[in-house]
């Protein structure tokens, strides 16, 4: 039967097999030096939408989770393009759980000028805004942050970007870097594991989920009860965010 439970089971051991090998690759070759002091840094996240974090940036929230960072998050809205706000703010703190972001620092917006949808335009004063005061509070060495393209094309994603790079532009964020999460083609982005090899010869910034990484961002956006329809179920599977982020730092 060709159904969710059989495409899983006959890619488990195939990808394991090729995540632990690019998986091993990165970690060994260098390549992820994000950090340059090697010291413990704050770094945090800024994300337009719950599971926005899970979604695309998990690969990259694990690996410095387990180099032992500070992970904050900023959401900016609450997610209620269809009226599930309230229930979609605690999914997103259940998924920051299973990733292994203190409840503490996750910070949910619930502001009028970040309404969720396509149509709704951000104001970007009001992101850099809002986000400024985030980053001192939570003294970020490193923000990280969607690209131009917003991955996914949305209007919020790219909003959140403009507002980032208005701020990092001013005199504020002198002392911030700021890291943007490469948006690929379409086929790149559907290539699933197979991705891996590409984005871990060529990008700077590499971050590769550990096969158990992988489990926990699936069960993070499990905890996204009310968006975990068939497609997104797909999603986890043939996403390569799922597996891989490639980041570029913003100058
Ligand atoms: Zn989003």
């Amino acid at each position: 039967m060709f159904n969710i439970t059989w495409i899983l089971s006959e890619l488990f051991w195939p990808y394991s097999v090729l995540l632990l090998l690019c998986y091993v690759y990165v970690q060994y070759s260098a390549v992820n030096r994000f950090i340059k002091t090697g010291s413990k840094q704050n770094v945090l996240f800024v994300t337009a939408h719950p599971d926005d974090e899970c979604m695309f940036f998990s690969p990259t929230i694990l690996s410095l989770l387990r180099e032992n960072h500070n992970v904050y998050l900023v959401c900016l809205s609450k997610g209620d393009f269809y009226g599930q706000g309230d229930v979609r703010k605690k999914e997103l703190l259940a998924s920051c759980a299973k990733l292994g972001i203190l409840q503490s620092h996750v910070t949910i917006v619930e502001d009028e000028r970040f309404q969720d949808g396509p149509e709704n335009k951000w104001s970007t004063d009001a992101i850099a805004e809002r986000v400024l005061s985030v980053v001192k509070r939570v003294r970020a060495d490193s923000v990280v942050t969607f690209d131009s393209h917003g991955v996914t094309g949305h209007a919020n994603h790219i909003a959140v970007c403009n507002g980032i790079r208005k701020l990092f532009s001013g005199k504020d964020m002198e002392d911030v870097s700021v890291f943007t999460l490469e948006s690929t083609n379409i086929i790149r982005k559907y290539m699933s594991i197979l991705d891996l090899p590409m984005s871990s010869i060529f990008c700077t910034w590499t971050f590769i989920s550990s096969p158990m990484d992988v489990l926990k961002s699936w069960r993070a956006m499990a905890a996204h009860n009310s968006q975990f329809v068939w497609f997104r179920k797909l999603y986890i599977i043939f996403s390569r965010y799922m597996y891989v982020n490639t980041l570029c730092e913003m100058k």
